[in-house]
This record gives C-alpha cells, structure tokens and sequence, in this order.
C-alpha cells in the first residue's frame, strides 16, 4: 500500500475529531481526517443535540458514592454499572469514586463551563455563516419535576450555574406548563436556562466537514486504522485499511473505541462506555417546543423540525453495543408518564451510542508522555457536541503552544498514562 505523507492526522471523525480538524485547519496546518465509517456516524450520530453550558457537570459527584452503590445492584437505575469481573471496571470504579470530592467537581466544573461557553458562542457564528444548515435553535431548556427532592436539585443546579454567568429562573408547576403545555399536570416545577441552545447532531458534523473541506482539509472515510510502526521514539506510520500515512502529528479522537487503540501505542487509555439511547417519534398529542430534562427520570427530550428525539440512560459497559429493551421502554414510558403523548407510539428510529467515560468526568486533551508527536482528545462523556469547539480551541492552543483558552491542567492525559 502506497506512504502518504501528512502534516496532521486526526483519526476519528466524530464531532470531536471533527471540530479540532477544523479549527488546525483554519489555524494553518494541513489537515487529513479520517474515520473508519462515515463521518458522525459514531456516538455523534444520535445524541440529544443538547448545547447547554449549564449541564457542564463531570459524571463523578459528590454525595453519589451511596447512590453508585445503589445503581451497582439496580438495572433500571437512570446510571447502572453492571457488576462484572473484570479487572478494568474495578479500576475504573475506584478512579471514579476518588473523583467524588468537591475540590475536583469545582474544578472541572469551571474549565467544562469554560469550553461549553466557548462551544455555543461557536455554534451561533457557525449557525449565521450556515444557516438553516443543522438546526441550531436557542429556545432555552426546561428543567422540570414532579417531586419535590427533583426541584431542590434543580434549583441547585441553577445556583451553581448562576455563579458561573449562566441565567435561570425557577418556575412553579403552572408557570413550566405555561411555557411548555406538552407536560402534564404533575410537573411540580422546574428551572428554564433561557440562552442554552440544541441542533441537529449528525448535521452538526456535516456543517464542519463541510467548512474543513472548503477550507482546504482532507476527509477520508472507511478508512479504519489498524497498526502504527515507530521510528526514533516517535509515531512514524499509521496503517489503515486504506493506505499508510506518515504524519507529523497524529490527533487520537476516536471516542469510546480508542482504548483499543492505545493497546498498540503501549498507552493508557482508561475509557468506558456510557451506553445511552435515543428513539425519534412524532406521537405527541402536543410536540413539545423547548428542550426538556425530566429530572427524576433523567429523559432529554428535544424537539426537532418534524418531530421529538427522546434521549437517555446511562449505563456504564465495556464495548457491549447490545441495545436492552427494557432500557428503550423506560424512555419511552417515561415520557409518556409526563408529557400528552398517544397512548401507543409509533417509534421511527432506536439508536445507542456510547458516550467515551474517563473515570474522573474531564476529557484528556493534550500530548502523549510516551510518543511526542501524538495528541488526545478523547473522554468528553455526555459533553461531546456542547463542549466540543471549546475542546478544540483548547487542543488548537495546546498544540501552537499559545497560552489556552481555559486552565488546561484538569485535561492533562499523563493523570492516566
Ligand atoms: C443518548 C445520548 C445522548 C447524548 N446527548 C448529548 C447532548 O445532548 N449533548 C452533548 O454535548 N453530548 C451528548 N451526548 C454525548 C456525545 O454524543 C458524545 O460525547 C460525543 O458524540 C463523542 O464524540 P466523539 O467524536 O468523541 O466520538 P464518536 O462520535 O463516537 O466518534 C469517534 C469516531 O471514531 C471512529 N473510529 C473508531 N475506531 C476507529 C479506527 N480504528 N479507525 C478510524 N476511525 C475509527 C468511529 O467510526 C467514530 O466515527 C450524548 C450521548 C448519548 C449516548
């Protein structure tokens, strides 16, 4: 197979690959992408399209150490982890249970805010120089409950919140039904964020690829790698499927699938999969017209042009891509439960994705301690659309050696390696 030589090589086009392409790219580099599908065919494909700088919260919280124990032993918990015996889920465990500690949830809270600011401020330029292109809408997110514990915790969320430059207002239960008449009379109340924004996932992808190949980058799809050869302590080669590439830079964005990749650079990439789901339906005696977190449920429900997405679960898994109908059905019930939707949905599409989980809720971004000419950008959990341009910009900065544009050390990768 022919040597092709490269500037730079970011393998994985998702919306984190995707979005550092772009943003190398227009800084200068030449850029090549590939991806061993399609681009944004991976966890981008499906996602909530949630761009909500007020959900920049790690996964590791602190007060959930009984509650992980709790969702260890229950299967329809909104967060299961599946006890297994398997020496890398112990290790993940005990990683994401030392993470549960204010000082680190004050951390990365600040640097994820930072870079989800940084992502929605990019979307709308993005949505101005393309518009109607991915379906970037900011109407605003609801946070509702039927409980009273469920409103505390969003009244919390928006104090966190607040203190960090996002708005909120907390409204009683008819205040939320006047703003979104799809829900039912049981909502109690909530919390509206009225400047968080939602698109369209996979057309989100399509409007970057599209401004990276105008722009002069390379896109290269079914292109999977493989095998990578060394030289003089650096990556020499990386070998796909379709061709062996010999980059100055190698960029790793391949989400929850680069753990098995690192096992060939002798890395340590300690990656799980958040499995979630999301099914589109139209069966709405009322389509709900803002995004919608059903808090005790923790359903995401987004409208879109001619239809609902309704998007959740977490369930922490090892490369397991089996979809769990049980799992499908509490979505679906669910939100039954709490909007005016028909009695027997008509489900257009079901679709799981994994979302790539560190242990500590912060994605790694930076340069590999072992080979220096290979970056990360992996880990960016339920985060990747709404942080994703702030990540690249961060990766961008790291990589030109200019001074970035959030506290950079949370994201270091050699806290694992
Ligand atoms: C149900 C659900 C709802 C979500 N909702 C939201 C939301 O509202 N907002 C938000 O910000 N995030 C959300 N997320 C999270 C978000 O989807 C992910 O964080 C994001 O998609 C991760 O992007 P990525 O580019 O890292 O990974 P991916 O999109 O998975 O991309 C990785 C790419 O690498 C490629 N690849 C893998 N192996 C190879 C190889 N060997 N060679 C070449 N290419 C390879 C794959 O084909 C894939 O295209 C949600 C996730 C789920 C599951």
């Amino acid at each position: 197979m022919k040597d092709t030589k490269v500037d730079v090589l970011v393998i994985g086009a998702g919306i984190i690959g995707i979005s550092l392409a772009h943003e190398l790219q227009r800084s200068g580099r030449q850029v090549t992408l590939i991806d061993r599908g399609e681009p944004g065919m991976g966890c981008s494909y499906g996602n909530a399209g949630w761009i909500t700088p007020c959900f920049a919260m790690p996964l590791p919280q602190p007060g959930m150490f009984w509650k992980s124990i709790g969702w260890l032993l229950n299967p329809d918990s909104p967060l299961y982890i599946k006890p297994q015996p398997s020496w890398l889920l112990a290790r993940w465990m005990m990683s994401f249970l030392f993470a549960m500690n204010q000082r680190r949830l004050t951390e990365s809270v600040a640097v994820l805010t930072d870079i989800s600011k940084y992502s929605l401020k990019f979307y709308k330029e993005l949505a101005d120089r393309a518009p109607q292109t991915f379906g970037f809408d900011q109407k605003g997110l609801l946070l509702v409950s039927a409980t009273e514990t469920g409103i505390r915790a969003a009244e919390l969320e928006m104090k966190l919140m607040n203190d960090r430059g996002i708005p909120g207002e907390v409204m009683n239960g008819e205040q939320v039904r006047a703003k979104e008449p799809a829900l039912k009379s049981l909502i109690k109340g909530g919390v509206y964020f009225p400047t968080e924004a939602h698109a369209e996932p996979l057309e989100t992808v399509k409007a970057l690829v599209k401004e990276f190949e105008a722009a002069g980058g390379k896109v290269q799809s079914r292109t999977e790698v493989f095998d990578f050869e060394f030289q003089n302590g650096k990556i020499d080669t990386v070998v796909t499927t379709r061709g062996r590439f010999k980059p100055d830079l190698v960029v790793m964005a391949m989400g929850s699938w680069s753990r098995n990749m690192a096992r060939r650079l002798e890395v340590n990439v300690p990656l799980l999969g958040g499995k979630g789901y999301s099914l589109i339906t139209n069966s709405f005696e009322q389509k709900p017209q803002h995004p919608i977190m059903i808090v005790e449920r923790k359903i995401a429900v987004t409208p879109r042009a001619d239809s609902v997405r309704l998007a959740g679960t977490m369930e922490i898994v090892d490369r397991d891509e089996g979809i769990t109908p049980r799992r499908v059905r509490a979505i679906l019930n669910g939100s039954k439960e709490y909007m005016h939707m028909q009695a027997e949905p008509e489900i257009r599409e079901v679709w799981r994705g994994l979302r790539p989980c560190t242990p500590d809720g912060v994605p790694m971004v930076g340069f590999s301690k072992k080979w220096p000419n290979l970056f990360y950008s992996l880990g960016h959990q339920m985060l990747g659309l709404q942080s994703a341009p702030g990540s690249a910009r961060l990766a961008a900065d790291l990589i030109a050696g200019r001074s970035p544009i959030t506290d950079a050390r949370p994201f270091r990768p050699e806290r694992f390696e």
